[in-house]
């Protein structure tokens, strides 16, 4: 089997941390790498924003393949709809010159599905598709207060023109029954994955020495650390963790780092510092820049607990990757971490987006090492049943069905 995976707007390569760079990325890339594994041969086509870069690079056992459209160079992903066609049409002649067949497409986020819907008909083959993030959920979820005619309309059609969706929860096909009326037959619920070999429990005395953290368990140079990881914008809802430190009871030795952010953060990490000013926690804050994916194993073993205070997630990878760690969580209750994390066994769930029960949380598990030993342990052990390879299985499974299924007459008869 031959697959095409569209990833337009942001390569499986790029570094994470960015703006547009995180969870979408690193799917991409474990998932084509596994279904690579598993024997099937996996391009995934990324629109090209450096001349400098190879045409074709290999990807873990799949290829990746830059494709011209547009001007060779960044940009941002609201001005990236008028080069839909044309990046569409590179993939076709990629195809054409290396007259290969594909047998199915598997595209991510609204660009590449509205390109992958293109291809499909013209070559007659099932498309798979995978929003990450919706824009009527965004806004219902309030995590956006604008979201362009152009990207809801081309959803609402998208949704039912593709073969198949793959959810990474029971809500988000909830969501397109409720939001988009699409019927929960067409939607597969596959969660995320972890790389476990990468995340798993280790010695945080160790990590906290290798990231020059105080590593003494008790006295002075006592410290209690929280993370938090992902990109610098106000849906990650930093803001609310930030105001969280400064109501805690006991905040002498606690530290917040707060992990990612590129060039273009600039502004919310300005907001972001003038609120812990406003607090009074500067000093307790560290805004360390993103950091490589390869490194950031290291950061969640020094942490006591792991923070993921979003306004909205659609699954939350740091969140279980912090969990597969032997991190407890504390995280909003929304979206994806519901799905992922257990309230009261693995971490604690806040159903309010305000400081105060952040605080708490937060204190109590700092109070307790105790309890956090035993939330950490139980934490790593619910993550055992989310690896790459259990997803790749699953998506290698669908992709039979569609591919062995006769095409619906609406595709085969049209083009
Ligand atoms: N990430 C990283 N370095 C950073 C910031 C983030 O490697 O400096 C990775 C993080 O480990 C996770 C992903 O980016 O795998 C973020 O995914 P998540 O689902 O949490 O958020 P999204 O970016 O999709 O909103």
């Amino acid at each position: 089997m031959r697959v095409a995976v569209l990833s337009l707007h942001t390569s499986p390569l790029a570094p994470l941390g960015g703006r547009e760079t995180g969870g979408m990325n690193v799917y991409v890339r474990h998932v084509a790498a596994s279904l690579a594994a598993s024997g099937i041969d996996v391009d995934v086509f990324t629109r090209r924003i450096d001349p400098a870069t190879p045409a074709v690079q290999p990807l873990e056992g799949a290829r990746l393949i830059q494709v011209a459209a547009g001007p060779e160079t960044h940009l941002e992903k609201e001005d990236l709809v008028g080069y839909v066609e044309e990046f569409a049409r590179g993939v076709e002649s990629f195809r054409a010159r290396e007259a290969l067949d594909y047998d199915l497409i598997h595209s991510h986020y609204w660009l590449a599905v509205e390109a992958g819907d293109a291809l499909a008909r013209r070559w007659h083959i099932p498309h798979v598709a995978m929003f990450h993030t919706l824009g009527d959920v965004k806004l219902r979820a309030r995590a956006s207060e604008h979201e362009s005619p152009a990207r809801l309309e081309a959803e609402r059609r998208l949704v039912h023109s593709v073969d198949h969706i793959v959810a990474a929860t029971q809500h988000e096909r909830q969501l397109l029954k409720q939001l988009y009326r699409v019927s929960p037959q067409r939607v597969a619920v596959i969660p995320l994955g972890v790389d476990l070999e990468a995340f798993h429990p280790r010695p945080r005395a160790e990590a906290r020495a290798a990231l020059g953290l105080p590593t003494q368990e008790h006295g002075d140079g006592h410290l209690h650390v929280v993370l938090a990881v992902g990109r610098i914008e106000p849906l990650k809802g930093f803001d609310i963790l930030i105001r969280a430190l400064a109501e805690m009871t006991e905040r002498d030795h606690v530290r917040l780092i707060i992990v990612g952010g590129d060039d273009r953060a600039a502004t919310e990490l300005a907001r972001l510092r003038a609120v812990a000013d406003e607090v009074g926690v500067s000093d307790a804050v560290s805004f360390v820049g993103a950091v490589p994916h390869e490194r950031l194993q290291t950061y969640y073993s020094a942490a006591d607990v792991v923070a993921v205070p979003s306004f909205y997630e659609s699954f939350g990878l740091v969140a279980i990757e912090a969990l597969a760690s032997g991190v407890p969580v504390v995280a909003s209750r929304v979206g994806g971490l519901t799905s992922t994390v257990a309230d009261g066994r693995t971490g604690y769930l806040i159903p309010w987006r305000c400081p105060g029960p952040f605080a708490e949380k937060l204190d109590l598990l700092f109070e307790n090492e105790s309890l956090r030993a035993a939330l950490g342990a139980a934490a790593a052990r619910s993550m055992q049943p989310y690896s790459w390879d259990a997803v790749a299985a699953s998506l290698y499974d669908l992709c039979q069905d569609l591919v062995a299924a006769p095409l619906p007459a609406a595709i085969a008869g049209d083009g």
